[in-house]
């Protein structure tokens, strides 16, 4: 059966040309092709294998040797008649016929001319047609060369980017002179169809057959080009990733031959080192090793790659058996603490207490956690940082005003994108160490929300029987806490949570009096601005006066942290005269403060200037101190109704009504009408208005007020007093007595009134304050009303004689001292 073959591209040498110039038919014998189709000129071997096919060669080699070769329209069709063929095929003469070892004959023929099939002769064994040759005149017209040129140079470009077509089809073509048989030769040397060929092979014009096969190469290229493109393209892909992993061999074999390894096998192998080296405890030194394996499995470029590496950063940056040594020297520390603080004695004892307990007893010695409580600026923070440098430890600070999350102390899980560890665990990569002291600065701002209790992951930080093991959520592994020496600060006791302050020892930083700031600014402020402002020691003089108006009239604080401010701010103007070489003046004294820092922002509470009805002085604690505070009562006619101003909580309302129920219950006692409360209005008013106060310890003075304004009894103006009243009119007692006494004091007030209970504050007063100022301890409200209010008529002479003298008497006789 002859099938689809290759063209032998050779000119066959001892072919017999059939008699030209005489176009009759002829009847041979014919051989259908399947697949293929067989133009003039080709020298072509088919596979014979079909009985009718095998006979008709073998008809034509009994005689001349000539066949028609035609294509059959239906490859399948087994026994092939005239009408099975198409009408067009060609006169081939036989070159060779070879019997092969399968039982097929091959026989190799070549194309001779066009026959156009007239009818049957014979059907078996060998089918014979009867066919007239084509005649066709070659007219070299224009048109036909520059066509052969165009399918050319088409042919050109498809051998070109072909992948089955030898280069040698085209230079074949190329010496091809006639326009017909060019066209053959290149319709035969393409992959066409049996359609196609056959279209070129009955179309008789020169010309017209160029045209078509023109159209013909050029979809063939347009295939082959799109072919090729994606060819390209795969191949570029392939060839890239190929280059890459030729290229990262190569890399690793020459940094094999250098002896180095590749970079991320070193980093890891230089990880592992560090690892190993640092001294991590087991747990964490086996997690490390194996987040380096996961490290390894992960490319570099992939994003957990460097989640990963952050992870084993923090582990090696973490201090985990560095430790400082404790300074054993008790006298030292404690000369450490002068040296950096004036006063404070009891609480420089206490913590020399505390550092010998910790001595004495070991480290593992459960002490409990110091918590310093006081207003901003009294030298909390800077005596933890002393205690650090009195027992040589690193010192480390964290605030923790305004957290409210708990991953902030606990640091978020790693799952989290951009999760760190918490501040305890970031603090102590800054400590470097793992006993530093450690200060959690304003415990009592802490919040909680739902993001969850921080309170409750300051605890375990805190607690010596589990911070041995404090578990942040970053880390995910234990930590030892257990050897840091934790403070904590807070400006007021009542807000930190309950939970908290039981672990906690409390030590309170009062806040100091104008003496004490002013030995303070002398000994330490005045030489600590001097070396922040670059000045040399004694450049300037601050005089006593100078120092006392800064501290009264220019700060308005319980620390010293404005004072200190402001002396600095007093050093900079001055260091910037002398850099401009202008002149400036060495002694500061109150003159100067005018010129640099302007009129005095404060003035504090005064007594007041004479005795009035209705008008009482309380004292008040602040965060910024002690200070006096008048309550004044209007009566006015009305029907009963009490009226509050002054943005009073609900606690000092509460004062207020249950003194008003305290005059009413005893109307009768106090000489008053009980009748007369139904047809009076009383407004009760605390200024300043604009300032929210609150708290039980008014409760007697606005008794006081309430009680000479219904009693028409002048309040004594020298009075100042403090203490809660009940409905019975006991007086109990109240808190920040120490700084009420110096507010006070430092307001001219010249008696003070405590609740009986206080007395054991009044040891804390510095003895030149105790010295100027009568005490009266009061029991009952009675008391109360009969030391602060004149008598009736005040022109009547007083029972007893006036308690104290104006401040600046020189003995006091001291009433109330025991
Ligand atoms: P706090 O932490 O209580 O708010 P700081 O420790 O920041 O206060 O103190 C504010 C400034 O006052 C610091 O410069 C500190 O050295 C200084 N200071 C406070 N009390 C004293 C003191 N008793 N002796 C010397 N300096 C003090």
């Amino acid at each position: 059966m002859p099938d689809e073959l290759p063209i032998l591209f050779d000119f066959p040498t001892n072919h017999k040309l059939p008699p030209k110039g005489q176009p009759t038919a002829r009847d041979l014998p014919t051989v259908p092709l399947l697949n293929t189709v067989l133009f003039p000129h080709m020298l072509v071997p088919l596979f014979v294998s079909r009985d009718q096919a095998i006979a008709a060669v073998e008809e034509a080699m009994a005689s001349e040797r000539l066949v028609l070769a035609v294509a059959q329209r239906d490859p399948d069709q087994e026994i092939v008649s005239f009408n099975d063929l198409y009408e067009v095929g060609v006169e081939a003469t036989i070159q060779r016929v070879l019997r092969m070892p399968d039982g097929t004959t091959s026989v190799v023929v070549q194309g001779q001319r066009r026959v156009r099939l007239l009818e049957q002769t014979q059907s078996r064994p060998g089918l014979r047609l009867r066919a007239v040759p084509i005649e066709v005149e070659e007219e070299r017209t224009l048109a036909v060369e520059a066509m052969m040129r165009a399918v050319l140079s088409l042919f050109e470009k498809v051998v070109r980017l072909s992948r089955t077509l030898p280069d040698d089809s085209y230079i074949m073509a190329m010496n091809i002179n006639e326009p017909g048989w060019l066209a053959d030769l290149i319709a035969s040397t393409l992959p066409l169809d049996v359609a196609h060929r056959q279209e070129i092979l009955e179309t008789l014009d020169h010309e017209e057959r160029l045209r078509r096969l023109s159209i013909m190469l050029s979809q063939e290229l347009d295939v082959l080009e799109l072919e090729n493109r994606i060819h390209n393209q795969v191949q570029k892909e392939v060839d890239r990733s190929q280059r890459e992993f030729f290229l990262r061999e190569q890399m690793k074999a020459i940094q094999r031959e250098l002896g180095q390894f590749d970079p991320l096998q070193c980093e890891l192998a230089q990880l592992r080192e560090r690892i190993t080296e640092s001294g991590m405890p087991e747990h964490a030194l086996a997690r490390a090793l194996e987040e380096i394996e996961r490290l390894e499995m992960i490319p570099l470029v992939a994003p957990e790659h460097s989640v990963i590496r952050t992870y084993i950063d923090w582990l090696l940056d973490l201090p985990w058996n560095e430790l400082t040594l404790d300074n054993a020297d008790l006298r030292q520390a404690g000369r450490i603490l002068d040296y950096n603080h004036y006063g404070l004695p009891k609480v420089k004892e206490r913590i020399l207490e505390f550092i010998a307990v910790r001595q004495l007893a070991g480290p593992k010695h459960k002490s409990p956690i110091l918590c310093f409580v006081g207003p901003p600026g009294v030298g909390k923070t800077s005596l933890g940082r002393s205690i650090a440098e009195a027992l040589n430890r690193k010192f480390v600070r964290l605030s923790l005003g305004g957290v409210h999350d708990e991953a902030e102390i606990r640091g978020h899980r790693r799952t989290y994108i951009g999760a760190m560890p918490g501040r305890i665990i970031q603090m102590m990569k800054q400590a470097k160490s793992l006993n530093p002291v450690f200060m959690l600065d304003e415990v009592d701002k802490l919040g909680s929300d739902f993001r969850g209790d921080p309170a409750a992951a300051l605890l375990e930080v805190l607690d010596p029987e589990q911070n041995d093991s404090f578990t942040d959520h970053y880390l995910d592994i234990p930590y030892d806490l257990s050897q840091v020496l934790f403070l904590t600060t807070a400006n007021l006791l009542d807000p930190i949570p309950d939970a908290l302050l039981d672990r906690m020892e409390v030590i309170e930083f009062p806040g100091y009096i104008e003496e004490e700031k002013l030995q303070i600014a002398k000994k330490f402020l005045i030489n600590k601005q001097f070396e922040a402002s670059g000045l040399e020691a004694g450049t300037l003089r601050f005089s006593e006066a100078a120092l006392r108006q800064l501290i009264r009239t220019y700060t308005y604080e319980a620390g010293v942290r404005n004072l200190e401010r402001e002396i600095g701010a007093i050093c900079r103007k001055t260091a910037l005269r002398i850099a401009e070489y202008r002149p400036f003046a060495r002694l500061v004294n109150p003159a100067l403060l005018r010129k640099y820092l302007g009129v005095p922002r404060y003035s504090h509470g005064l007594a007041e200037e004479q005795d009035e009805i209705g008008v009482a002085t309380g004292m008040a604690w602040t965060s910024n101190g002690g200070d006096v505070m008048a309550v004044e009562v209007t009566l006015m006619e009305g029907k009963g109704s009490l009226t509050l101003t002054g943005q009073l909580g609900d606690v000092m309302q509460e004062s207020a009504q249950a003194a008003l129920s305290y005059a009413r219950a005893n109307a009768k006692h106090l000489g008053l009408d009980s009748n007369r409360f139904e047809k009076i209005d009383i407004h009760i008013h605390v200024p300043e208005g604009a300032v929210p106060k609150d708290g039980p310890s008014a409760g007697i003075t606005i008794a006081t007020a309430l009680i000479s304004a219904l009693t028409g009894r002048k309040v004594r103006r020298e009075v100042a007093m403090t203490g809660e009243i009940t409905l019975r009119g006991r007086v109990l007692p109240v808190g920040g007595v120490k700084e009420k006494i110096l507010g006070a004091y430092r307001a001219g007030i010249s008696t003070v009134i405590l609740p009986k209970r206080n007395d054991p504050d009044i040891a804390e007063i510095p003895a030149h304050v105790k010295h100027k100022l009568a005490f009266i301890y009061a029991e009952q409200m009675d008391q109360v009303l009969a030391e602060a209010l004149f008598p009736v008529s005040p022109g009547k002479k007083r029972a007893t004689p006036p308690k104290a003298k104006p401040e600046n008497s020189v003995e006091q006789p001291n009433l109330a001292s025991r």
